[in-house]
């Protein structure tokens, strides 16, 4: 059955791509869909729980991967409330294992409580904690070596943009996180305008795709074909229920980080914008 369901689910694809180059759709139909939601420091035990049962009793899209990026102090709360299916993320972690770094938490202390996932790089952590990309990097590469799977973010500002250095901000993004990761089977980077982040200004479908693609052909001239071809590349940016099936259908899209919507049921149909 599940067979059947996966070839049904590939036929669909290479419908739904005639236009694009064979390869492409092949390489998007073998990366799985990821969906996260990133709650940032937001939500209390009750709106928690209210949100862990819609996700529960919601019928989901079983070839979409879903991660809760949650506040530290609510993870092991909502892994408890939420199906095993849906992993759990911390929003941040240090890149070491333990000591006096008050305030701190660390990849294995994730691990701990049961999430599998970590957010890194986050446009809020760089831009309101200063987080360099080195330290983004070194974060990333202490918790691919705990065993974590990271969403990597990245993401130009709209004077970046404006300047014409979107490729150049997140090739220098991708270029740190590079020098420090070896194996990418573990990570999936999603690539966040910062001024579509919160803004309900979200990026077109096509300026999406073009950065996503650009990502691509960084990849496999600067690390190799193969994690070009295999990569799991989200958008983030005031993603919303209404949206999300436009912006799927581009085939470097592999998924979407999600802020503000991922609080709310809409979350449940932007898990479901391949179906
Ligand atoms: C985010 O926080 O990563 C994000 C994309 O937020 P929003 O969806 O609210 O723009």
């Amino acid at each position: 059955m599940k067979v059947r369901r996966r070839l049904v689910h590939r036929f669909i694809t290479f419908e739904l791509y005639a236009n694009f180059s064979a390869d492409s759709v092949k390489n998007m139909a073998n990366r799985r869909f990821c969906v996260g939601g990133n709650w940032k420091m937001n939500g209390d035990q009750k709106s928690i729980a209210e949100i862990c049962k819609v996700l529960s009793d919601a019928a989901l899209d079983a070839n979409t991967e879903v991660v809760i990026g949650c506040p530290a102090i609510y993870l092991m709360y909502a892994r408890n409330l939420l199906p095993c299916n849906i992993g759990v993320a911390g929003q941040n972690a240090y890149k070491v294992a333990k000591g006096a770094f008050t305030g701190e938490i660390s990849p294995a202390m994730l691990k701990d409580i049961g999430a599998e996932w970590v957010i890194l790089g986050h446009s809020e952590r760089r831009a309101i904690f200063k987080e360099t990309d080195e330290l983004i990097a070194e974060k990333a590469e202490h918790a691919l070596a705990e065993g974590l799977k990271i969403i990597a973010c990245i993401g130009e500002t709209l004077e970046e943009r404006e300047a014409g250095k979107t490729n150049d901000v997140v090739a220098r993004q991708m270029c740190a996180y590079a020098k420090k990761i070896r194996d990418w089977t573990n990570v999936v980077v999603a690539y966040e305008p910062v001024w579509a982040i919160g803004t309900g200004k979200t990026a077109t479908p096509e300026q999406a795709q073009e950065v996503h693609a650009y990502l691509r052909k960084w990849l496999e001239e600067n690390v190799s074909k193969e994690v070009s071809a295999s990569l799991r590349i989200q958008y983030g940016g005031s993603v919303t229920g209404a949206n999300a099936k436009e912006l799927a259908k581009k085939p470097d899209i592999d998924g979407f980080l999600v802020g503000g919507a991922s609080l709310k049921p809409e979350f449940v149909d932007i898990i479901n914008a391949r179906k």
